[in-house]
């Protein structure tokens, strides 16, 4: 395989793999320690990692500086022939992969970089948009207000970040992450 291959699938196709399987790990390891195994919703939406994206940070009107870590996008229906899916997309900005590879970019505080885009952001970032995927088809109404935002959001998020921290897969990362 040519050099050039290898470095294409260290920044994207290995990642993308990786993330696709934490995020489906972990939305159906909390379903079914709650009770809603596979099968509970018909039909089951499809939970997918939509990629990493470069999102640059901006100005509000306070002067503060913002970013978009993470963001997700529900396609309100799709058929294909008599099949109905529902897709649930998870997308993270690529600069949780570039903190990793030691590239740092449109911040100049290195500490302020790094607290943003470090493992332990990375996996509220997660869980916080694992709880819009989930509460989509559990609880629809707490996702029409607020951008999906409030007391039932705040819950699911806590859920999901305390199994992510106890998993197996978090304690593995933390090893090789930066
Ligand atoms: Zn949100």
């Amino acid at each position: 395989m040519k050099r050039r291959n290898i470095r294409e699938l260290e920044t994207s196709e290995v990642w993308d793999r990786l993330f696709d399987c934490l995020i489906n790990t972990f939305y159906y390891q909390l379903r079914q320690q709650l009770g809603y195994p596979f099968g509970t919703f018909t039909p089951e939406p499809v939970i997918r990692f939509g990629g990493f994206d470069l999102q640059e940070p901006w100005l509000d009107k306070n002067k503060k500086t913002n970013i978009r870590c993470g963001w997700h996008r529900r396609e309100p229906f799709c058929r294909i022939g008599e099949l109905v899916i529902y897709n649930r997309y998870i997308y993270l900005n690529k600069l949780f992969l570039y903190q990793q590879l030691g590239f740092q970019l449109y911040y100049l505080n290195p500490k302020e970089f790094t607290k943003l885009f470090n493992l332990d952001n990375l996996m509220k970032v997660m869980a916080h948009e694992l709880a819009h995927a989930l509460l989509t088809d559990l609880n629809p109404q707490s996702q029409e207000v607020n951008q999906g935002h409030g007391k039932k959001h705040d819950e699911y998020t806590q859920k999901f970040l305390d199994l992510i921290i106890k998993s197996s897969e978090y304690q593995q990362l933390k090893k090789y992450w930066k």
